[in-house]
């Protein structure tokens, strides 16, 4: 019989993250100052980052070493399990391996916890005392808000006033671990202010927390911006979890055929992929890249390849990736966490280049797959890695009409027991699909800035 829980030992777990941009074969374009448009250097991002991930941004070395500090936190839950999903692979009847890899076994939940740390580690190591950040659903800031806990600093989170009112049981998760939480937009600074003169009763938005989090930490000696997904350091910390993966394959004697991420921003996808990648680029192994996002927020398959902000404000750089227009305004889906206008550069770039397939599913269809894969596996999945899981189904079924026996690797990039109420709506059939209606997709590409 072979095994179904592949686990790895601590001295298993990597000491070294994996740089894509040391083997991908054309380099990005850089990003843009928002201003003067030209390519943005070290001095622009040193108001709010630190130096040591300014350079893990731009650095093209193939190895970048994980610090002690940071894996004995890692540790706590890291090496995470792959597990073989034998019961799910019954239920549908398909000679398919399906394999998936745990990131909900982290205390926050999902895979964020995986780049919070090293961030908070490397802010500490150059004397900031604070953290300011953005949080829509929740999950990134209760991620920063442990990972600031560990190492002695604060950590302020502005989160989108709607979510806060929403989501308690997030807020509550972030105080317990000493976060300080903001419904945004607040009084606290001026973009914030800004918005309330206009909108006393507005709700926020994403793009208006990140503008609040980076004025904090751009007026404050004392204080540095952290963001969750999209830059190149955080798909870089990420890879952790495809190396691990990787490891637990060759244990069980398995070669990926098909590897499949959900995608948001890109970090989780990038983190589990790009190790794959890596052998690809060798041509020792040719798996097929499968990237999922929701219908109703189409990025990399419905998107244009252009510079384009990160943020509602125009505050950030001008970031070179598949966008939907930085005017864009998801519906309310309720994978939370894959409702961003863009994607990660590096992403981006690689699907751009033919490396990785874009598929686009209805959150429908996301949650039978997520209700099949609790009721065989036993895990409630995030709605985000339920977007991977209803590709893995697809894929297996495809296998059994096809009678081949592939062996199916997808992340499951976090665990759903802060989305009940999402659940609910599903169970009572309240749940609606909202594919992106081709005018106002035109509508936002229009706003697109010239460059
Ligand atoms: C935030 C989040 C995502 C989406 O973010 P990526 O940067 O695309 O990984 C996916 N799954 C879970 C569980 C999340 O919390």
């Amino acid at each position: 019989m072979s095994e179904t829980k592949i686990l790895l030992t601590e001295e298993e777990m990597p000491t070294a993250w994996y740089n894509i941009q040391a083997d991908m074969p054309n380099p990005l374009k850089p990003p843009l100052h928002p201003g003067t448009r030209q390519p943005v250097g070290p001095q622009d991002l040193q108001p709010i980052f630190p130096m040591e991930l300014i350079k893990q941004e731009v650095t093209t070395e193939r190895w970048v070493e994980i610090p002690e500090e940071v894996r004995e936190i890692l540790r706590i839950w890291r090496p995470s399990p792959l597990i073989r999903a034998t019961r799910l692979e019954k239920a549908l009847d398909t000679p398919a391996r399906i394999y998936f890899k745990n990131e909900g076994v982290s205390p926050a939940g999902s895979h964020k916890l995986n780049t919070a740390v090293p961030q908070a580690y490397y802010n500490k190591q150059a004397g900031i005392k604070r953290l300011a950040t953005e949080t829509g659903a929740g999950q990134w800031g209760s991620a920063l808000s442990m990972a600031c806990n560990f190492f002695g600093m604060e950590c302020t989170v502005y989160m989108v006033k709607v979510s806060y009112h929403q989501k308690p049981y997030r807020r509550s998760l972030m105080q317990i671990f000493g976060g300080e939480v903001i419904a945004s937009p607040s009084n606290r600074t001026n973009s914030g202010r800004q918005v309330l003169e206009v909108h006393p009763d507005s709700q926020g938005s994403l793009g208006i927390a990140i503008s609040e989090a980076v004025e904090d930490a751009a007026t404050r000696e004392d204080t540095n911006y952290a963001l969750g997904s999209v830059l190149n350091h955080v798909l870089l910390h990420q890879t952790i979890i495809g190396m691990e993966t990787k490891t637990q394959l060759a244990k069980a004697g398995e070669q990926a055929d098909v590897v499949i991420g959900c995608c948001g921003g890109g970090s989780n996808f990038g983190g589990f992929a790009f190790p794959f990648l890596q052998d690809r680029f060798a041509g020792t192994a040719n798996p097929k890249f499968i990237a999922v996002e929701p219908t109703s927020c189409p990025t990399l398959t419905r998107g244009k390849l252009a510079y384009d902000f990160g943020d509602v404000a125009g505050l950030t750089p001008l970031i070179y990736m598949y966008t939907l227009g930085s005017s864009f305004m998801p519906p309310g889906i309720h994978a939370g966490g894959l409702r961003y206008h863009g994607d990660a550069p590096l992403l981006c770039h690689m699907v751009a280049e033919g490396y990785i397939e874009p598929r686009g599913v209805n959150q429908t269809k996301v949650f039978e797959s997520a209700l099949m894969f609790a009721r065989s596996e036993g895990i409630v999945p995030a709605p985000e890695s339920a977007h991977a899981i209803a590709c893995a189904i697809d894929e297996a079924i495809a296998c059994r009409e096809a009678g081949e026996a592939k062996t199916i690797v997808f992340n499951l990039s976090g665990h759903g027991h802060f989305d009940l109420a999402a659940y609910d709506v599903f169970l009572g059939n309240q749940m609606e699909d909202y594919p992106l209606p081709e005018e106002e997709l035109k509508k936002a590409l229009a706003s697109l800035p010239n460059v």
